[in-house]
C-alpha cells in the first residue's frame, strides 16, 4: 500500500527562519524517501526565474501522528544548479566540523523552552484581552489549575517523540505561565539538530489541534517575566573524563564569548540581561551551580571530577545547527592547539 512521506525543511526567512513541510505519497515497493524540491520564491530561499530548490533528507523516523508506515523526513536544502549547500543550510558547516573533530565525541543536551500563545498573540496562562496573572513563582514545575497551563499539548508532544524514536530526555514546566521545555540529547553535533528540528515540527503540528500557537521568542513578554532559552548541555570525551577538560572548555569559549553569543539567536539582549537567571549577554563568567553565569558547571560534575558544561546563552530561537557547530569548533581546536603545546 501507498504511504505518507512528510518533508520537513528550514526556510529563509529572517531574522528566524520557519519550518515548512509538505507530504510525498510513496509507493508500496519504496523503501527510501528520494530527493524532492520545492518553489524557493515562496519561502525567501529563490527568485521567480531560478525558483527551484532541492530537498536532500537527513533523517527519517516514523510519524507518530500518522502512525502505520507513514514517515517524517528532515531535509536539508541545497541549490539545483549546484546540488551543494543552500546558502540558509546551516546544517552542511555543522557537519563539516562535527567530521573534522569526530576523535574529540562531542556530544549535546539541548533545553528547548517555548511558549505556548493564543492566535492572537496573548500567552496561554496570561487573562485574555489583556491584564497580568498573578507573579512568577508558583508555575515552574507546578501541578494544577491557575499554576500550569496547556499540559495536553505536552503530554501529546512528548509521547509523539518517543514514538518517533527521538532522544528526548524530559520536560518541565517554566518560571512564567504558558511556558514548558522539554530536552533533546545527548546526542552528536548535527543529529541533536536534525531531531531539535522534528521535535519542533511535532510541536507546531500538535498545537495547532489545540488551536495554540507555539512561540519561540526568546523575549515573548517585556517586563518581569522569564525569557525563553535553548540551554546548551555539552561535553567532549575529555570532558567526560577529568574537570580540567571542562574549565578549559569555558576558557575556550570566554576568549571568543561575543562571537558565540551573536549567533544565538534574534533578539539576545532582550533576554540576557542579567536579570530572570541570565548573565549579561555582553560579559562572559562561568561558575559550579551559578544560573546567573553565562556558563554553568552542575554540581554534581564539579563533585564527580568530570561531565559537561552548560551554556545558559543561546536563545529558544537559535539555530541548533550553528549553536552545535560554534561551541564544537571553539573548544575542540582549543582543546587541539593545547595538546599540541604539552
Ligand atoms: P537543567 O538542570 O539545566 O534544567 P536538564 O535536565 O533540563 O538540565 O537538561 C540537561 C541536558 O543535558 C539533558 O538533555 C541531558 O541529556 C544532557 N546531558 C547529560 N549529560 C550530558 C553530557 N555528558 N554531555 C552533554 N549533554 C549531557
Ligand atoms: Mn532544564
Ligand atoms: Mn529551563
Ligand atoms: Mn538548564
Amino acid at each position: 500500500m501507498a504511504y505518507q512521506a512528510e518533508y520537513i525543511w528550514i526556510d529563509g526567512h529572517e531574522p528566524t527562519p520557519l519550518l515548512r513541510s509538505k507530504t510525498k505519497v510513496l509507493a508500496d515497493e519504496v523503501t527510501e524517501p528520494p530527493i524532492w524540491g520545492f518553489d524557493g520564491s515562496s519561502t525567501q530561499q529563490a527568485t521567480g526565474d531560478k525558483s527551484d530548490c532541492v530537498l536532500r533528507p537527513t533523517f527519517v523516523c516514523p510519524d507518530p501522528i500518522r502512525g502505520g508506515r507513514n514517515i517524517l523526513v528532515m531535509c536539508e536544502v541545497l541549490l539545483a544548479s549546484t546540488m551543494r549547500a543552500h546558502p540558509t543550510n546551516t546544517r552542511a558547516a555543522c557537519a563539516r566540523v562535527e567530521k573534522k573533530f569526530k576523535d574529540d565525541e562531542m556530544i549535546f543536551g539541548l533545553e528547548q523552552e517555548y511558549t505556548m500563545m493564543r492566535p492572537d498573540g496573548s500567552p496561554l496562562g496570561f487573562p485574555a484581552g489583556g491584564g497580568q496573572p498573578a507573579p512568577q513563582g508558583p508555575y515552574y514545575c507546578g501541578v494544577g489549575t491557575g499554576r500550569v497551563v496547556g499540559r495536553e499539548i505536552v503530554e501529546e508532544h512528548t509521547q509523539a517523540c518517543i514514538d518517533a524514536g527521538l532522544s528526548i530526555s524530559g520536560t518541565n514546566a517554566e518560571v512564567m505561565p504558558g511556558q514548558w521545555e522539554f530536552q533533546i540529547g545527548p546526542l552528536g553535533p548535527t543529529a541533536v539538530g536534525d531531531q531539535m528540528y522534528v521535535a519542533r515540527w511535532l510541536l507546531h503540528r500538535i498545537a495547532e489541534d489545540y488551536d495554540v500557537v507555539i512561540s519561540f521568542d526568546a523575549k515573548p513578554m517585556k517586563g518581569d517575566w522569564n525569557g525563553a532559552g535553548c540551554h546548551t548541555n555539552f561535553s567532549t570525551i575529555a570532558m567526560r573524563e577529568n574537570y580540567k577538560a571542562i574549565t578549559a572548555a569555558c576558557e575556550a569559549i570566554g576568549k571568543n564569548y561575543m562571537m558565540l553569543v551573536e549567533n544565538y539567536g534574534d533578539g539576545i539582549a532582550d533576554r540576557l540581561t542579567g536579570q530572570h537567571e541570565t548573565a549579561p549577554w555582553n560579559k562572559f563568567s562561568f561558575g559550579v551551580s551559578d544560573r546567573g553565569a553565562s556558563i554553568r558547571i552542575p554540581w554534581q560534575v564539579e563533585k564527580d571530577g568530570k561531565g559537561y558544561a552548560e551554556d545558559r546563552r543561546p536563545n529558544a530561537n537559535c539555530d541548533p545547527y550553528t549553536v552545535t557547530q560554534l561551541i564544537t569548533e571553539t573548544v575542540c581546536s582549543a582543546a587541539a592547539k593545547g595538546s599540541k603545546k604539552r
